[in-house]
């Protein structure tokens, strides 16, 4: 009996993550359109949500350096300010954020501050990544707060998206 019940357990566990999983996809195919209408307004196209610990989106954020004139309008930072406001906490580690491009070292240093529990991604970027890509600062030793860090989901989309997007700015200046 014992081992029935820890055998339902065990599937049980299988079956959140795979509902998980699912559940990050769907909402990477939403950030993928909202990433696409931030390229079209001249940002680089990348969005990002944060859920809380019951999966309620709480923060949202798309690029806004350009339109805002803000070092700091990465969608990372601008879904942190306002999920902090939402859930009147600076930390978050029950939350998730989710966003279409790997984290800069600036985000990524500020979602190790906030303490996020995950960060779903899905491009990785090998130039400027905080994540793994270039260095990595949920591993570093400065790092003293753990995240779980996912990434690869829709990763094709995300990065053929910025692919088009950085093509068609070129010709435009050209
Ligand atoms: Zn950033």
């Amino acid at each position: 009996m014992i081992f029935a019940s820890r055998g339902k357990v065990l599937k049980r566990q299988r079956e959140t993550k795979v509902d998980q999983r699912d559940e990050f996809t769907r909402w990477m195919d939403v950030l993928l359109q909202r990433a696409e209408e931030a390229g079209v307004e001249g940002e680089v196209p990348v969005a990002a949500v944060i859920l809380d610990g019951q999966g309620r989106a709480i923060g949202h954020g798309r690029n806004r350096r350009q339109n805002q004139r803000d070092p700091l309008g990465h969608a990372e930072l601008v879904a942190l300010r306002q999920a902090s406001i939402v859930q009147n906490d600076w930390r978050f580690n029950d939350c998730t954020l989710i966003v279409t491009l790997e984290p800069c070292p600036m985000c990524a240093g500020a979602l190790v501050q906030a303490r996020m529990g995950k960060v779903v991604f899905a491009a990785t970027d090998p130039k400027r990544g905080g994540l793994g890509g270039s260095l990595d600062l949920s591993t570093h030793a400065s790092a003293h707060h753990h995240m779980k860090v996912i990434h690869g989901i829709r990763e094709t989309e995300s990065r053929e998206k910025l692919e088009r997007w950085f093509k068609q700015r070129r010709r435009a200046n050209r």
